[in-house]
């Protein structure tokens, strides 16, 4: 944070030799000042009174919070000439000389420059010698995660056996990076982020004392924009007040953050919502005419269909993206859309964020997202066509041209992203153009001959064999790729097969277990053996050997089955595609592969 506060002093020093940047000049200098952490400041004031002051600290959480402020504040607290006390005087030398980060006893050191071995050794060995002119020495250690391993090996050894007059105060933004050696030596204290209203509260009560006016909705958008951090809400109002002559209005703010007005995010949404992809085109070119930065803008969209999200879950949750005025237009547009397409617009912003931090064509990357947003529909209604669509060949010629048209050719760089989802409810349907797909069942199959079904008697002996048959009549893949990693089959009893899997196929056990395929595989051992078969599934030791009941061909036999599968025949029928290659579905688990 210290570097931070230098590098912005230098930038203003540039202008005028005696300005003090706001976010410098308005820090806090007291615990009461301390907004939205309220919670440590207590406890700090606490430790102070009943002089339990701990030897290490570790203060936590997102940039421009407090951390660094609440470090100095609690230095002064210890050494200030009136204390130790809860309210530092604030004019003694060592209160103001600790308040400018220059102080002779209290060492601010930037974890991020000052990272190594040498840097921590010239610590320890100052840490012996006794405070110049204060009752401690206090260590305030910014970005502490940044030291290397060995860097906090060598802090390790003084925080184990610290002199009675040091005291150590540790920042950082990354606490997990910290080594639980050293965490378990301090009392870790986290910041909160700062909500919105308290950072606007302080934004409006520095804008007056500096003599100037603005909108509420400038100081909430700056509040906004800062997403959380108090500093960096500090930092975009110094530039602003630079801009503005007087009063700063919302479209100022815009105008030098880049970001878009509220009317534009709601409006390229409705445009989405709607499948106007023209009109959502034309907004991008207007944006770029007017300086939005369509990064800033992305974002914006992505906390806006996060809102969206969170609105139609739980109505009262906190908006991030609007104020709280425009609840009701947020509601209408949440409740004509599922969570599912919700969330589907939110993978596909944030994809495309990220690509346009790496890239140098935002705009176009922007555009494809932008299309692809208003055309969602087709590609939700995708996943229902496969399940519901009759099919296309002997019973419904009609609809097949209408099926075929949903699927867009021009867009093949979108079928690669996961936007086959499960179709909206029924309590939500699609709102764009995308036609609502056939009901199921609309139109009956053509009859189909019915093979007959192989009979064959299950005896203890033959159980091996009876499987190989009765498998044949199993048309559900997931179930014989799972079945195919059982070790030993037993006839327990004259109508119960137990299938047995060896340790490492818990997954494949569990799979079997799921009452529906059960079902389904006890039909078809039921179906050949001319009566009704129960099946059991049990978990063994893991076998070394890796025996399996399934003989080579397993793979044919799977890809033979794929190729039957109403899902996967209709699939090919609406992309015109090939089956190329077969893999069974399993849960991610630690299971060797099959082949
Ligand atoms: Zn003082």
């Amino acid at each position: 944070m210290a570097s931070v506060d230098e590098s912005d002093d230098a930038t203003a020093g540039a202008a005028s030799a005696a300005y003090t940047v706001l976010a410098r000049r308005y820090r806090p200098q007291q615990f009461e000042e301390c907004i939205g952490q309220e919670h440590v400041a207590h406890s700090l004031r606490n430790a102070i009174e009943t002089g339990r002051v701990a030897h290490a600290y570790l203060f936590t959480g997102a940039r421009g919070v407090g951390k660094t402020s609440m470090a100095r504040i609690f230095a002064k607290a210890l050494n200030c000439q009136q204390g130790p006390t809860t309210h530092p005087c604030g004019v003694c030398d060592i209160c103001v000389s600790v308040a400018g980060g220059d102080d002779v006893d209290v060492i601010e050191i930037d974890g991020a420059s000052n990272r190594g071995i040498e840097e921590v050794r010239e610590l320890r060995q100052g840490v012996n010698y006794r405070p110049s002119r204060s009752r401690y020495k206090v260590y305030i250690i910014d970005e502490v995660h940044m030291l290397t391993r060995e860097a906090f090996n060598a802090l390790l050894k003084t925080l184990e056996e610290p002199p009675g007059h040091a005291k150590f105060l540790f920042a950082t933004t990354e606490p997990q990076k910290i080594p639980i050696t050293i965490l378990s030596r301090c009392q870790r204290f986290d910041f909160s982020g700062i909500e919105l209203g308290r950072i606007v509260d302080r934004l409006k009560a520095i804008t007056e004392s500096e003599g100037f006016s603005a909108e509420p909705e400038a100081l909430e958008a700056i509040a906004r924009r800062a997403g959380g951090s108090m500093r960096d809400s500090q930092s975009l109002l110094d530039q602003l007040l630079a801009f503005a002559s007087g009063s700063l209005g919302v479209d100022d703010v815009h105008r030098v953050l880049g970001s878009a007005g509220e009317e534009r995010v709601i409006a390229l949404a409705s445009a989405i919502f709607e499948g106007r992809t023209a009109d959502a085109l034309t907004q991008v070119t207007e944006a770029a005419e007017t300086g939005i930065q369509l990064g800033e803008w992305a974002e914006q969209m992505l906390a806006y269909f996060r809102d969206l999200m969170a609105v139609s879950i739980a109505p009262d949750v906190q908006l991030v993206s609007m104020p709280n005025r425009m609840r009701p237009t947020m509601t209408e547009q949440a409740t004509g859309a599922s969570v599912e397409k919700i969330l589907e617009m939110m993978d596909l912003v944030a994809t495309c964020r990220a690509r346009m931090k790496a890239s140098t064509h935002e705009r176009i990357l922007w555009e494809m997202t932008i299309v692809r947003l208003c055309r969602l529909d087709h590609f939700l209604n995708l996943g229902t066509m496969m399940t519901s669509a009759p099919p296309m060949v002997s019973s419904a010629p009609s609809s097949a041209p209408k099926a075929k048209k949903k699927v867009d050719p021009g867009e093949p760089a979108a079928m690669s992203q996961p936007v086959v989802a499960p179709a909206p409810s029924a309590g939500a349907p699609p709102m764009a153009r995308g036609q609502t797909p056939p009901p199921v069942g609309a139109s009956k199959s053509p009859p189909q001959e019915t093979p007959a079904v192989p009979s064959m008697e299950l005896t203890p002996e033959n159980v091996d064999q009876f499987w190989k048959v009765a498998s044949g009549q199993l048309k559900d893949i997931v179930a014989v790729t799972a079945l195919s990693n059982a070790n030993r089959l037993e006839l327990r009893e004259p109508e119960l097969i137990v299938f047995h899997f060896p340790g490492q196929f818990a997954a494949s056990k569990k799979n079997c277990e799921d009452p529906a395929r059960l079902a389904r595989i006890e039909t078809a051992c039921s179906a050949v053996a001319g009566k009704s078969v129960r099946v059991r599934v049990e978990l063994g030791a893991e076998d070394p050997n890796n025996t399996r009941i399934a003989k080579p061909g397993v793979y044919g036999k799977l890809r033979e089955l794929a190729a039957k599968d109403p899902l996967v025949v209709r699939a090919q029928e609406i992309l015109d595609a090939q089956l190329k290659s077969v893999e069974s579905i399993r849960p991610a688990s630690a299971e060797r592969p099959s082949d």
